[in-house]
């Protein structure tokens, strides 16, 4: 058992990253270790921007969004003399173990501590979830909830007035959020990078909704998609789509980014729960001084995976809900 283990959160912040260090830092001491925290992600570990923390630490912490650790990204975390660096300063505090919450990237850093004799286990928390051997990654359940608010409220709009909403929601390289998002909204069209898709498949489908009496439409759509027939150089896909739309379909159509609302707030009771319970193993896996691991859920139980296994695995969309939102939204 190591006598210290230490945590950081890393990569982009995710609602239920506090609830997660909550039960690392609480679950520690129960296995009597004893934990430190590490602000700032890999870059603040270089820089020593560590302490220990106590059970009082954490309180109050469970139900805030974002990370009290903070998180950032470090460039020099990527040469080997960053990685040396980080190292000497674990061995300089005593730190046999750490754990990353994080993203993929995240986890990339964390396997490549471990080659060189530090303890880590992974745990994932990105609102992407584009983590394979998990289903949900800790701030996916906030991140989707946040967007149903936000798609509820366009809705009014777009019935009051006859519209046509396209809604660009995060997901630069995976559709997980537009497409859980779009069937729990009832959108009329979802785009995601996984699934081809042309722009005037779009505008056929929205003509048709019509033709069966709707009177407005929502769209959404995932940043990193690329629908056929939209050129361009673009930052994310909606400006085109929905300028698409206008053109072609006649309909009034606005556009809606819904950007980086979607990151922060209040963790869901999904987010809490699958953040206290995936941190607990986690500490149990250091407790049990294994290494090289990643926490994931699958259905709902929890497990461990091999992180390089994981690294490697591709995360699938699930494509029955696609399916569903389609047969939903034609009728
Ligand atoms: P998100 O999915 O929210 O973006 P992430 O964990 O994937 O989260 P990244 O920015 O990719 O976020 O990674 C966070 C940090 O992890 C990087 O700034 C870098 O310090 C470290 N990292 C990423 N990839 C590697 C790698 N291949 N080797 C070593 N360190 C890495």
């Amino acid at each position: 058992m190591p006598r210290r283990v230490a945590v950081l959160t890393s990569g982009g912040d995710a609602p239920g990253m506090n609830a997660a260090i909550r039960t690392v830092v609480r679950a520690a001491i129960h296995y009597n270790m004893e934990p430190w925290a590490i602000y700032r992600g890999y870059h603040g570990l270089i820089r020593g921007e560590m302490e220990p923390f106590t059970s009082r630490s954490v309180s109050g912490i469970i139900q805030r969004g974002g990370t009290i650790l903070k998180s950032a990204r470090s460039d020099k975390f990527m040469t080997p003399e960053g990685r040396d660096e980080a190292v000497a300063m674990l061995k300089k505090h005593d730190i046999e173990a750490l754990i990353v919450i994080g993203g993929d990237g995240s986890f990339k850093g964390a396997l490549e501590l471990d080659k060189l004799g530090i303890n880590v286990v992974g745990i994932p928390a990105t609102i992407d979830n584009d983590i394979a051997c998990t289903d949900y990654s800790i701030g996916f359940d906030t991140a989707v909830n946040t967007v149903l608010d936000a798609v509820n409220k366009i809705r009014d709009t777009a019935s009051s007035h006859d519209r046509v909403y396209v809604v660009e929601v995060m997901g630069r390289h995976s559709g997980h959020i537009a497409l859980y998002s779009g069937l729990a909204s009832g959108a009329d069209v979802i785009i995601i990078p996984e699934v081809p898709c042309s722009v005037k498949h779009v505008c056929d489908r929205i003509k048709h909704a019509n033709q069966q009496g709707k009177t407005y439409n929502i769209v959404i759509v995932a940043e990193g998609a690329k629908p056929e027939g939209v050129e361009g150089n673009f930052e994310g896909p909606a400006m085109a789509v929905g300028k698409y739309i206008k053109e072609h379909t006649g309909f009034e159509t606005r556009v809606t980014i819904l950007g980086h609302i979607q990151r922060g707030g209040t963790p869901t009771m999904r987010d809490r729960l699958l953040a206290s319970r995936l941190a607990y193993h986690a500490v149990e896996l250091v407790y049990q001084g294994k290494s090289g691991r990643m926490v994931g859920e699958v259905d709902h139980v929890v497990q461990s995976w091999d992180l390089h296994y994981a690294l490697a695995q591709e995360k699938d969309i699930n494509l029955e809900y696609y399916h569903l939102s389609n047969i939903l939204s034609s009728l």
